[in-house]
């Protein structure tokens, strides 16, 4: 393989945020799924962020609890 090569990683980081503001397309959304599906580090960034934004909302609508820090606390693992 030569030439340009996107890397598919990079990739579905950029996809990442529409995806979870549900604001893909059909086939961008499947790009996204289908290399989710297949790769445990875009899973597990992906779960991050999913998680993170339900805390972050939580948080805005009632005090952060001790269990709620110890939660994003956990989150904050290597991702490798
Ligand atoms: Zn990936």
């Amino acid at each position: 393989m030569s030439g340009f090569a996107i890397d598919p990683c990079e990739q579905c980081e950029e996809l990442l945020q529409p995806f979870l503001d549900r604001d893909l397309s059909d086939e961008e959304r499947a790009l996204a799924e289908k290399h989710l599906d297949g790769c445990a580090y875009c899973r597990k960034r992906y779960r991050f962020e999913a998680q993170l934004r339900r805390f972050v909302r939580q948080a805005a609508t009632e005090p952060m609890s001790p269990e709620l820090k110890t939660k994003l606390a956990e989150l904050r693992t290597p991702l490798i």
